[in-house]
């Protein structure tokens, strides 16, 4: 085994034996890798406030190709302490890393360390959480090889008249393709295609009407159902949580 440094995010941990985890960590080098930290759990090991859920950081590992690496040491790049101080916030970030997670086991693409880290920065940074999770999501679908067809008629592939974005037919629907599927407001069709491009580290404003982003949101969770045979129960959860304590 030979010692390698890898960026990355904890998306899960598991405990080991009496005093160890194993953590899951999405990586920018070699995407998703299971990582033993030795000990962490004792009170007065230097592993033990790093070896968390949502950490990110540099990890110092002794990286073994196919099977489990084992933790030297950890420096701390983003703690993302103001999402843990808040309750909305954390449930969001918790959703994320098992979406991402899920994600990385149908397709271990190196980049999606990147997504996930600019959504989880956001959310640190304030943004409303929602909305950072829906545009995570919409770009998962590439990863997914299931993206809607949004830039066109998902029928007839023509790009004018669009009228309305429908999740059976797989995306944008026109005027003349058009039979009696729902329809949603002309700036839902609009945010659907921004937030599926945009770049998240240039976020700098979001202020989207309650009633595009129940329709994004709506949009999204049937697409997923239909199309992705990812069972997204934690956000189900997450969702009925949060409205009982607010
Ligand atoms: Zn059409």
């Amino acid at each position: 085994m030979k010692i390698e440094e890898v960026e990355g995010i904890i998306v899960r941990e598991t405990n080991y034996s009496e005093s160890s985890k194993i953590l899951n960590i999405l990586t920018k080098e070699k995407g998703l890798i299971g990582v033993m930290s030795k000990g962490c759990r004792n009170m007065k090991n230097k592993l033990r406030g790093v070896s968390r859920k949502l950490l990110y950081g540099r990890f110092h590992i002794y990286y073994k190709e196919n099977g489990m690496s084992t933790l030297i040491e950890v420096d701390v790049k983003n703690s993302y302490s103001k999402i843990l101080s808040n309750f909305d916030g954390t449930c969001y970030a918790s959703y994320l890393l098992s979406l991402v997670e899920q994600v990385a086991g149908q397709n271990n693409d190196d980049s999606l360390f990147d997504l996930l880290r600019s959504g989880l920065d956001k959310i640190n940074e304030g943004f409303n959480p929602l909305i950072i999770s829906n545009i995570v999501e919409l770009k998962c679908l590439d990863y997914l090889g299931v993206t809607p067809s949004i830039d066109s008629c998902s029928i007839c592939g023509d790009n004018k008249n669009i009228i309305t974005i429908s999740s059976p037919d797989g995306g944008f629907v026109c005027k003349n393709c058009y039979t009696n599927q729902k329809i949603v407001k002309p700036n839902t069709i609009k945010l659907i295609r921004m937030f599926y491009y945009v770049d998240i580290d240039k976020i700098s404003k979001l202020e989207i009407k309650e009633e595009s982003l129940n329709e994004i949101n709506e949009f999204i969770n049937d697409y997923y159902d239909r199309y992705t045979g990812l069972y997204l129960k934690s956000k189900e959860n997450l969702l009925r949580v949060i409205k009982k304590v607010s």
